[in-house]
């Protein structure tokens, strides 16, 4: 038998003395529906027995319990009752299934980009990013990559919330409007200068001279391990490709003009596995920054960020019983970062406690840490609320999917349902290039097993001990390659 926490086992200790044992409804307690399947989710004291129309259902150690209905056109009466043995509590309503009338969608259409008469000069603030397209999402549009402050461009056309400007010739994208400010330059095409490659440490930095800033993407590849960086606005006119000593990334350079303005640099890594890197500006030259593996892979030697998702009066979700995802998230976390500590990592928490931290300071506190690998915790909602949905992990940059499938392939050895392994994810700490990121998903707050395995505290010290097993396989996998 698993241990119950704390509170539900002071819950099953009041409800001997309560009038009527508690009866609450979760979800389903609908005025109209148009859909015959439907689900009643209610919770009530564990161990207490529960039915729903007359059916015996299965009551979590949560509390929580419920069916799926197939209801009749018309109305259907719903009965709810449950029973601690001497007390009963019911509730009673009525869902009217409506077959032929349609949901009420909110209609969405797709957004518009209006060209603007007269092409508008703009200049990136601190935090701009671009999109590919004008399309949104729960987590914004899908990222090409951020860009640092003041590269100038010209804007051609708008929606509402963004600038689309054209990046060379042939290649358009869109910038938020609130990451730029009217005027500078606009866009213009110029010539490449010299290169330099150095290893400065325990990065190797490629320094193209450029007369004036200019955007740029960037990519990473896998097998083989590359890093390019497109410049758009740029010719190359670069006759000098310069190493200064023997890197320790960074294998050798290259170039492609890919279109009659754009550059792209291309760095072919020694090694499959990438331990971040960065693109910025030095004045007008163009600065990228590879970093080096660290130089052991042992655990004691390694700073590792870790992130518990939302915190304070952001609960993230929250489940039928009332389990808060932030206090999960804590919870594992904070086991994550003790057995972490006890094989003597370094160990960089965005947040200590229930408190409010915001993205770009989660994103500061990892980054100025320098960590070397850095993986955020929380836990799903939404989907069938009667079975297991699973647990899954995120990752934006493809140099970040071998450590995403570590931790993937270690939270599935616990047995639970596997909700996939995502790339190109918008979340706010998959952005960062500066470090491996991955983003754990564990399992699903509003599936009711899964609900009762979140709200066991020894589950939730085996999902810290996948996560802490997954990243000790990363390093033995990159420590294999070697
Ligand atoms: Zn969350």
């Amino acid at each position: 038998m698993k241990k119950l926490a704390l509170t539900l086992c002071l819950g099953m200790t009041l409800s001997c003395w309560a009038a009527s044992p508690k009866l609450e409804i979760y979800s389903g307690e609908t005025d109209t529906v148009f859909s015959p399947s439907h689900y009643v989710i209610a919770v009530t004291e564990p161990g207490c027995d529960a039915t729903i129309n007359g059916e015996k259902i299965h009551v979590y150690k949560t509390g929580s319990f419920g069916t799926k209905l197939n209801l009749k056109p018309g109305k259907n009466s719903i009965n709810v009752k449950v029973t601690d043995g001497k007390k009963k509590a019911e509730k009673k309503f009525f869902v009217f299934y409506n077959p032929d009338g349609k949901p009420a969608v909110k209609e969405e259409l797709p957004p518009v980009t209006q060209p603007l008469m007269h092409p508008l000069d703009i200049t990136t603030l601190p935090g701009a990013y671009l999109q590919n397209g004008n399309g949104d999402d729960r987590l914004g549009g899908s990222k090409m990559g951020f860009l640092v402050e003041d590269i100038p461009m010209t804007a051609v056309g708008e929606t509402e919330n963004l600038y689309k400007v054209q990046l060379s010739d042939n290649r358009y994208a869109y910038l938020p409007k609130e990451y730029a400010q009217q005027g500078g330059e606009g866009r213009a095409t110029v010539n490449s200068g010299s290169w330099s490659i150095m290893n400065i440490g325990d990065t190797d930095r490629v320094t193209v001279a450029l007369p004036r800033r200019v955007p740029y993407y960037y990519v990473t590849e896998l097998e083989p391990s590359v890093l390019k960086v497109s410049l758009f606005g740029v010719t190359n006119n670069s006759n000098w490709i310069t190493q200064r000593n023997e890197p320790g990334m960074i294998d050798y350079v290259d170039f492609a003009q890919d279109e009659s303005d754009v550059l792209t640099v291309i760095l072919h890594l020694k090694e499959k596995y990438q331990w971040g890197f960065t693109v910025g500006y030095q004045g007008n030259n163009i600065v990228i920054d590879v970093r080096h593996r660290p130089q052991s892979l042992a655990l004691k030697d390694l700073t590792i960020g870790v992130d518990a998702g939302h915190g304070e009066k952001y609960s993230g979700a929250v489940s039928p019983s009332g389990l808060k995802e932030k206090d999960a998230n804590l919870d594992i976390v904070l086991k994550i970062a003790a057995m972490l500590e006890k094989e003597g990592a370094k160990v960089v928490l965005s947040r200590p406690d229930d408190s409010n931290v915001s993205m770009t300071e989660r994103k500061r506190i990892f980054r100025e840490a320098g960590v070397d690998l850095m993986v955020s915790v929380h836990n799903n909602a939404s989907g069938n609320p009667l079975e297991p949905m699973g647990t899954s992990v995120y990752y934006k940059h493809i140099c970040n999917r071998p450590l995403a499938k570590a931790l993937h392939t270690s939270m599935l050895s616990l047995g639970v349902a596997d909700f996939g392994l995502t790339g190109n994810f918008n979340f706010s700490l998959n952005g960062p290039t500066d470090y491996p990121n991955a983003l754990v998903e564990g399992l699903f707050m509003s599936s009711l097993p899964e609900e009762e395995m979140l709200a066991d505290p020894d589950f939730r010290t085996k999902m810290a001990e996948k996560v802490v097993e997954g990243l000790k396989n990363y390093l033995k996998e990159v420590e294999k390659s070697l």
